[in-house]
């Protein structure tokens, strides 16, 4: 099959096309506007990239869906402090210029993969009707949960709207045109190559996992926003490769118009405990005479994030589906997963750190 994946410079696709590539199966062609962690993967001399914008550059793009047998779309803003940042941007990548890849995949007859997100869900029914989520674990299943989303003045929920909207599109095409998609709902996958640290030239203000291996490495506090009471199940990228690669294989055509949860309920965790649980495998496996000691200390979600940020209390998901339709189970546990994705940033941190001080 011809594989064409939009967005493949970003820490899924990168991950993704790795995969495509040592597996030899399908011919990839990639493309991104960005190349610094595709370059990783460019020894590969299999590995077609194309330095292309989904959004500026419609007529190449045009031909090379026309060209291909499945379009994988990870085309995305995904960092809630952009949500936060700049809402209108993400609305618009996130939906107008994904509706046009929706537009161009049904010109040309093509299937289309599209990357969704667990947000999604939005907060827990629990939450909604003023309980606690401690005492509610109530797991999301892709074609029974309600979708709950906080109010508009919180903006970071922008996000959450717009992939349900083009989800909520791409239902529609399948029921009025038979158009075939399938829908991928991740759950906070880490790995090699997740953001940037922020203290990266760029780094920005990326998601938990690199601020907290950025507090290990270079000693800024390990910031626990609202005292990190809140939990998200934590998925290896290998393991969500690993279910991506069996849905872009479609057997029998069994993911024609479904949607996946791909996570790990086993590996669900307080953020809190997260924290503590990096220390000590950083401190275990990984810590050189000199390395930091990082405080863990908790600040609030406006001091953080600014006006407009609303957490997601919970997120189990429910991954029946996947398991069912793909015989598909992620192995990794949370350690596994912290420590391997440790591993990756460690190495290349320290090499940098070498270099400095060489
Ligand atoms: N968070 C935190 N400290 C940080 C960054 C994030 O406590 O330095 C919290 C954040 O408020 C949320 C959880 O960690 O409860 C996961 O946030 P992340 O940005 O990783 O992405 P999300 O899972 O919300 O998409």
């Amino acid at each position: 099959m011809k594989v064409l994946l939009l967005g493949a410079g970003g820490f899924i696709g990168v991950n993704l096309a790795e995969r495509l590539l040592a597996d030899g199966i399908h011919e990839t062609v990639a493309i991104d506007i960005q190349e610094e962690k595709i370059s990783e993967i460019s020894h590969n001399s299999a590995l077609k990239y194309l330095h292309l914008d989904i959004s500026k550059d419609e007529a190449e793009v045009d031909k090379l869906v026309a060209e291909s047998d499945v379009v994988v779309d990870l085309v995305a803003f995904a960092n809630p402090s952009l949500y936060v940042e700049d809402p209108v941007g993400v609305y618009d990548l996130n939906f107008t210029q994904n509706l046009k890849v929706v537009d161009q995949c049904r010109r040309h007859k093509k299937r289309l993969i599209q990357f969704s997100t667990c947000e999604v869900y939005g907060i827990t029914a629990a939450k909604a009707f003023g309980l606690d989520s401690r005492d509610h674990p109530i797991p999301f299943i892709e074609d029974e949960t309600p979708l709950i989303m906080g109010p508009v003045k919180n903006h970071r929920w922008i996000y959450a709207c717009a992939k349900q909207l083009l989800e909520r599109v791409l239902h529609a095409y399948g029921i009025r045109d038979d158009f075939h998609y399938s829908i991928i709902r991740p759950f906070n996958f880490i790995g090699p190559r997740i953001d940037y640290l922020p203290s990266e030239a760029g780094g920005g203000n990326p998601r938990v996992f690199s601020h907290f291996m950025n507090a290990l490495l270079y000693g800024t506090p390990m910031k626990l926003v609202d005292g990190g009471r809140n939990y998200r199940a934590y998925t290896y990228i290998d393991d969500a490769v690993d279910c991506m690669v069996r849905i872009i294989d479609n057997p029998n055509n069994i993911c024609d118009k479904q949607i996946y949860n791909i996570g790990t309920p086993e590996n669900e965790t307080t953020i809190a405990e997260f924290a503590r649980l990096m220390k000590q495998i950083f401190d275990e496996e990984f810590k050189q005479p000199g390395d930091p000691d990082p405080q863990i200390i908790s600040v609030s979600a406006e001091e953080f994030y600014g006006k407009g940020y609303e957490d997601c209390d919970r997120r189990i998901p429910n991954v029946d589906k996947a398991r069912s339709h793909l015989n598909w189970r992620s192995k990794h546990d949370l350690r596994s997963t912290i420590y391997h994705t440790m591993k990756y940033f460690v190495n290349k941190h320290r090499v940098k750190q070498t270099a400095k001080t060489a």
